[in-house]
């Protein structure tokens, strides 16, 4: 038996828990602050100040009020002293990027074990997906609540999408052919407007047929963000699991016993929030799903 590889090897995986676990951590502290930006940026309040207060009485939070996951448990999602429901997607949100930083560390890890050469790429495909999900985690909140998936996010977005593809591509480790950045910019750019132009064809589609507007432009430039960072593939898997999201919702909300006010009647489903939940499953499991599906497909 090699002792020295053995070591090695229960090194890496130590360094792995470890590494996964202080990812997690430090993703929850994001998450927390994200709240915070998701509450308040809305209402154009400032998101540095003040320190962090109940929405409902104005009271200023201790600090054992605002640790992640951990005080909204201990209070069970309410205000310790006017017991206002916090809502549940301040502990959904910090699990969230805790979750999705944790895993993107986790494979950090894998890679570098599996190809030295690959470091580099490891380290930015990590930093790529700990933006990405924290990009996707903001903007599915923005919609579910406001309806809104603002230009200043999906914008930039798209641009730090094409530069993060080009990259991966000038780092990552090719066998025979040289790097092509330039390339791969360009192709994943050409994705990002094929998957608005098709956005923007179901949209005049159902303009067709229902005369009534059904998806908002947000929703196109969301699609251009996705096939900038997951390519056009990973972007179809994403409106695709978005739609199937978004379906399901739309059949309970019908099984669901009536209301009678008029808000429940003219409610709107928030698409960009079911495509970011797509392209989120789509960047951490896109790669899998696809090739079961090609096999199974008998490609
Ligand atoms: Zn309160």
């Amino acid at each position: 038996m090699n002792f020295v590889a053995w070591g090695g090897y229960t090194r890496l995986s130590a360094m792995r828990i470890l590494g996964t676990i202080f990812a997690g951590l430090f993703g929850l502290v994001f998450g927390s602050f994200l709240n915070v930006c998701l509450s308040r940026w809305p209402e154009g309040e400032s998101v540095v100040k003040p320190r962090s207060r109940c929405r409902a009485c104005g009271r200023t939070l201790t600090w054992w009020e605002n640790v992640p996951v951990v005080s909204w448990l201990a209070l069970r999602g309410r205000c310790r002293i006017c017991g206002a429901w916090i809502g549940a997607r301040y502990v959904v949100v910090e699990l969230a990027v805790g979750g999705g930083w944790g895993i993107a560390c986790s494979r950090f890890f894998v890679h570098i074990s599996d190809l030295p050469k690959f470091q580099n790429a490891a380290i930015v495909a990590a930093l790529g997906s700990a933006i990405f999900s924290f990009i996707l985690v903001g903007l599915a909140v923005l919609d579910a609540e406001h309806l809104w998936l603002p230009d200043l996010i999906t914008y930039p977005a798209i641009l730090l999408g094409l530069v993060y593809a080009a990259t991966y591509e000038e780092l990552a480790w090719h066998f025979d052919t040289p790097a092509r950045p330039l390339r791969e910019l360009l192709s994943r750019l050409l994705a990002a407007l094929l998957a608005a132009a098709l956005v923007l064809l179901i949209r005049w589609l159902y303009w067709l047929i229902r005369r009534k507007e059904g998806l908002g432009l947000g929703d196109v430039k969301l699609m251009a963000m996705l096939a900038a960072w997951l390519g056009l593939p990973g972007a179809l898997l994403a409106l695709f699991i978005g739609v199937v999201i978004g379906a399901g919702m739309g059949v309970t909300m019908l099984l669901m016993p009536k209301r009678n006010d008029e808000a429940w009647a003219t409610r709107k489903l928030p698409l960009g929030t079911f495509l970011c939940i797509g392209g989120i499953v789509s960047s951490l499991w896109g790669q899998q799903i696809i090739a079961t599906y090609l096999r199974w497909a008998g490609f």
